[in-house]
């Protein structure tokens, strides 16, 4: 028997998230972010799943791009870091490419680009998160300079929020009011909702929107919501047990002692690691499901190896199923586990798992 770890991508339920985006936001087109091999659940394969029917994709870099053209994906897709130097901008001519530029560097390579094509472009505004874009006070000047270039076509403009995930906070309003004041008199179209700006700031939805972790069924909310209870999560990964013993109250379980035992314990050991993945810092008593129960991690995570409580779970044996995370276990619950997000869970995903599309 071959090692039993795989993920499992269900990728009708990523079409239904995306149709639901487009619900959320019925006067807005929405790109499907699939960067970083969208979000580990495969780039091609989510492009491809969503090519029928998705206005654009977005993507990091121009090698992420041209992944997705070569695997026949003809529809926009959007540069979400920009160009990363002039020699860029004629792969970005040839693929037709929409870089964002946030940038007066880039801005000046794309006004001395002589491209075969016009390059589209979104001009992406620092509202608050201070992390990319131009300055409330350089925005204008920027769109104009833009704006008087031949080879450049059209100009979306967009910014991106920091606190989306929280409603209750002020933040994305001091930002959305930022956006809207500075570009009240330039008519262009605009972007800036993620997936917790979907679902919960419908001021925010504009012309365009750009779900990412919502496709994959992940809630992108801080506390419960009730727009995203209609979520499910895209991708299972699951194990099985490959060793079931008997350990006593008081010895202690795999590297380092960390746990140890407070009553005889029937241990299981499941096929992942941190090689796999897998979150090395998953803390003890982080969530897993053996034949559909939920139980706890016990014990250090080891590189191709985990240890769980199977006490509670009744006849548990070898080739036991068990998911990492999934429908049984919520990937943000492992992650919180874990000192970390679900983003990171699945983008951390090694290639030496496998991956089956159904
Ligand atoms: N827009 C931009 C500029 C982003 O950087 C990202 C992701 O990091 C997204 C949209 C999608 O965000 P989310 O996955 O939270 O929906």
């Amino acid at each position: 028997m071959a090692r039993p770890l795989r993920a499992r991508i269900d990728l009708d339920a990523v079409r239904e998230h995306y149709r639901f985006a487009k619900r959320l936001a019925p006067r807005a087109r929405a790109l499907a972010v699939v960067k970083a091999n969208a979000y580990g659940h495969g780039a091609i394969a989510i492009a491809r799943a969503l090519a029928r029917e998705a206005d654009g994709f977005a993507v990091a870099c121009v090698e992420e791009a041209l992944e997705l053209r070569e695997s026949g994906i003809s529809a926009p897709i959007l540069l979400l870091d920009g160009i990363f130097s002039p020699a860029e901008l004629p792969l970005i001519d040839d693929a037709r490419l929409t870089p964002v530029v946030h940038s007066w560097p880039q801005l000046e390579w794309l006004r001395q680009a002589r491209p075969r094509h016009r390059i589209d472009c979104w001009l992406k505004m620092d509202s608050g998160m201070h992390r990319m874009g131009f300055a409330p006070t350089d925005f204008a000047p920027a769109y104009a300079a833009l704006a008087e270039c031949r080879q450049i076509g059209t100009i979306v403009l967009m910014s991106h929020f920091a606190r989306a995930d929280e409603p209750e906070h002020p933040f994305t309003a001091r930002q959305l009011h930022c956006f809207e004041q500075v570009c009240q008199h330039l008519s262009a179209p605009r972007s800036l909702a993620n997936s917790a700006a979907l679902l919960s700031c419908a001021r925010s939805h504009a012309d365009w929107t750009r779900p990412g972790i919502m496709l994959y069924g992940v809630s992108p909310m801080l506390h419960p919501h009730p727009l995203a209870a209609s979520l499910r999560p895209a991708m299972t990964l699951e194990t099985a047990l490959i060793s079931v013993r008997e350990v006593d109250a008081g010895e202690p379980i795999g590297y380092g002692g960390r746990f140890v035992c407070e009553r005889p314990t029937r241990v299981g050991v499941a096929a992942v690691g941190y090689a796999d993945g897998y979150p090395r810092h998953a803390i003890d008593g982080a969530p897993v499901a053996v034949k559909g129960q939920l139980t706890r991690l016990i014990g250090r995570v080891s590189m191709d190896l985990i240890t769980i409580d199977l006490n509670g779970i009744a006849n548990a044996a070898i080739g036991d199923p068990v998911e990492l995370w999934g429908r049984q276990v919520s990937a943000t619950a492992l992650a919180q586990a874990s000192g970390t997000i679900a983003y990171q869970l699945f983008t951390n995903l090694n290639r030496r798992v496998p991956v089956v599309y159904e």
